[in-house]
């Protein structure tokens, strides 16, 4: 059984209690958090175990992106300045339409490689060809839960239906429980209830989640106004759709009162995008109204096409600043909040949080550290307040999953940039022409 012991480290644990450690250890055992103690204390070392001196860093649970495609990498500047409607209708999906399998695999890795570099340690992703993302993941040793997107105007929409709840039942829980599956229908308007009701019951009978987009646009809420007298939240009520479990709910920017009531007596996770809805114009989610009422929010990236990456550290600062101008209160959505957004609340709202989100004992063993050192994390009047309103991307350090080091002092373990940035500039010359 590995084991490794991280010393030293200024510790935030994310726990019920909020605690951060000064200076405390933890302990790794095989794929599990076996101890979290101040360093006086720490009872016992583990002479097998591998040490890390994390003196001058700030261990943190692993983040988590609850919603994002991540093989839009290959889309990363392609189109950008755009409406949603066009953006989609005349760059992205032709584009898409144009993809390979192995595509998706390359370009799900480099996302990988990013998150690691980041300290993302699992993410929520909805995107074609969702064998090639659960091959990425699997190579790659993220944590992550997978769902092919399901468009009703593709040709034989019915059929890729069957195919998704077909692989969601023949991978869930693949690879040491890694990965996790769910069903992806794309949108309420992009999905007409035939198709919706064919998911719900897909979902019952492999035991499976559903990751959706709702609620993104006014147009979107407008459209169902008019076609279905309900809003999308309140259709998807209606058919039965949000008494599955989980239900990660995307956006969520254009919400009724009773819209709120129905997420939260629902227990829909949501994921919140304030990058991706800020670049393309969509609104502003009623984050504080949401959390007020006791929703489960957590934070994603988006794809890179509408972001342009999948920083969850500046995804954070962005929930807490997007508020605080929208509502002219700088008491909203403060930095406690938004950290428990990217990590333990993101963990709920895909019903992970018995495995991820907090640093403590029977906790997998995902986690970040981030170095310290460094002129603009100086002096620590407040640890948290530095993670979200000071802290970027390349100040994590070292990186594990389910007790593996997939980072180690800045150094991918297992994988190799160069191959991927060689395997994505090729297949760029085939796909942009
Ligand atoms: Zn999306």
């Amino acid at each position: 059984m590995a084991s490794w012991l991280i010393k030293n480290a200024t510790v935030v644990t994310m726990d019920d209690d909020g605690r951060v450690l000064p200076k405390a250890d933890i302990l790794i055992e095989d794929t599990q958090i076996a101890g979290v103690w101040p360093t006086a204390e720490t009872p016992r070392e583990a002479p097998e175990a591998r040490q890390i001196d994390a003196d001058g860093m700030v261990a943190m649970p692993g983040m988590i992106n609850a919603h994002t495609h991540c093989a839009m990498t290959l889309l990363r500047g392609y189109a950008d300045d755009m409406p949603l409607m066009p953006w989609l209708q005349e760059r992205i999906w032709p584009f898409e339409m144009k993809l390979q399998e192995d595509d998706v695999y390359w370009g799900t890795m480099l996302g990988i490689a990013e998150m690691i570099r980041g300290g993302v340690t699992c993410f929520n992703d909805m995107y074609h060809y969702f064998e090639a993302t659960s091959r990425a993941v699997l190579d790659s040793g993220i944590r992550a839960s997978v769902s092919g997107v399901l468009l009703a105007f593709l040709p034989d929409a019915e059929e890729r239906l069957e195919r998704a709840i077909d692989f969601a039942a023949e991978w869930k829980d693949k690879g040491d429980g890694l990965l996790v599956t769910m069903l992806g229908p794309h949108a309420p308007y992009t999905c007409p209830n035939h198709l919706l009701n064919r998911v719900i019951e897909g979902a019952q009978e492999t035991g499976v989640g559903i990751h959706i987009h709702v609620s993104e646009t006014a147009q979107e809420m407008q459209d169902s106004m008019r076609d279905f007298s309900q809003t999308p939240v309140a259709r998807l009520n209606d058919i039965g759709m949000l008494d599955v479990s989980p239900v990660l709910a995307a956006h969520c920017v254009h919400l009724t009162d009773a819209d709120i009531a129905t997420l939260v007596q629902k227990r829909v996770g949501i994921s919140h995008n304030p990058g991706s809805n800020m670049k393309l114009a969509s609104g502003t989610a009623p984050i504080p109204r949401l959390l007020e009422a006791g929703a489960t929010v957590g934070l994603g990236t988006d794809g890179a096409a509408s972001n342009n990456n999948l920083d969850l550290l500046e995804e954070a600062r962005l929930a807490a600043l997007l508020h605080k101008l929208d509502t002219g209160d700088p008491t909203v959505v403060t930095a406690r909040q938004a950290l428990a957004m990217a990590t333990r609340e993101g963990a709920r709202a895909l019903g992970m949080d018995d495995r991820v989100g907090q640093l403590k004992p029977g906790m997998k063993a995902d986690l970040a550290l981030l170095d310290f050192r460094q002129p603009h994390l100086f002096p620590r009047h407040d640890v948290i307040s530095h993670l979200v309103y000071a802290a970027r991307a390349g100040d994590v350090r070292t990186v594990f999953v389910n007790g593996r080091p997939l980072m180690i002092d800045r150094q991918l373990q297992g994988l190799d940039e160069e191959e991927i940035f060689g395997q994505v500039g090729n297949r760029l010359k085939r796909l942009v022409q």
